[in-house]
């Protein structure tokens, strides 16, 4: 398989992360290279964030990384992502929720969800669904969520995507400007909230009608 040797490279780089074997199974499946433009292949397996064009980014394979753990994804689940970008982190969370398992991924630039959209179908996830919206709204057609992975950062956390995730589910959320924070937010049976500050983080910011364009109060 092409760019093997390569993903073997990155999977043991991202060790040093305490990655779970799960989570690095799947990066060591997902041919990176296929979800950057032609100009960045060569750069594809590096630990590292890439321009995907129209001020975006496709982000760090770490990071992707981190964030699957933290979402703890399991077999079958109903996943919502919002900033499908590449398409390379539905495609990681494709490979460990497995074919039962369905994605949703949300993209606000058209051109991009026409990329993401092409990437996912080329590297073969056809249980990952691009939807080219405003993702700060949710998607309330395929609601609630068993997961939501936010990958761009919110001013604060938008109220859709807390009504939308399922009791006992789990949502991971950049929020803040400069200074930007990860989030785990959980939702217990019964609806209540608990949020986790998992430290210091870059991401673009989330714009959007519950994204930087409104007034947060604080
Ligand atoms: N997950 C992506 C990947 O694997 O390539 C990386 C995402 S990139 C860091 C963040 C993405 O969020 C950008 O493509 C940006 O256009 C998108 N975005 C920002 N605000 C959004 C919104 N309200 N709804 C949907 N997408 C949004």
């Amino acid at each position: 398989m092409e760019y093997e040797r390569e993903r073997k490279k990155l999977v043991n780089a991202l060790r040093e992360y305490n990655i779970s074997e799960r989570t690095l199974n799947a990066i060591k499946k997902v041919p990176r290279h296929l979800f950057v433009p032609s100009v960045q292949i060569a750069n594809a397996y590096v630990d590292h964030p890439l321009p995907i064009g129209y001020a975006q980014t496709i982000s760090a394979p770490h990071m992707v990384a981190m964030m699957c753990d933290l979402l703890d994804l399991q077999e079958g689940q109903k996943i919502l992502e919002v900033g499908a970008g590449s398409g390379y982190n539905a495609a990681v969370m494709s490979e460990i929720i497995g074919t039962k398992g369905r994605i949703y991924s949300i993209e606000r630039l058209e051109k991009l969800s026409v990329f993401a959209q092409e990437n996912v179908k080329k590297a073969g996830y056809s249980n990952v669904e691009i939807i080219n919206a405003d993702g700060s709204l949710g998607y309330p057609e395929h609601a609630p969520y068993d997961r939501i992975c936010v990958t761009a950062s919110a001013p604060c956390t938008p109220q859709p995507l807390v009504e939308q995730l399922k009791p006992e589910g789990t949502m991971i959320l950049p929020e803040g400007k400069r200074y930007q924070r990860l989030y785990i937010i959980k939702k217990d049976i019964e609806g209540n909230i608990t949020k986790e500050d998992r430290g210091g983080v870059i991401f673009v910011p989330l714009v959007g009608d519950h994204g930087f364009n409104m007034f947060c109060g604080n």
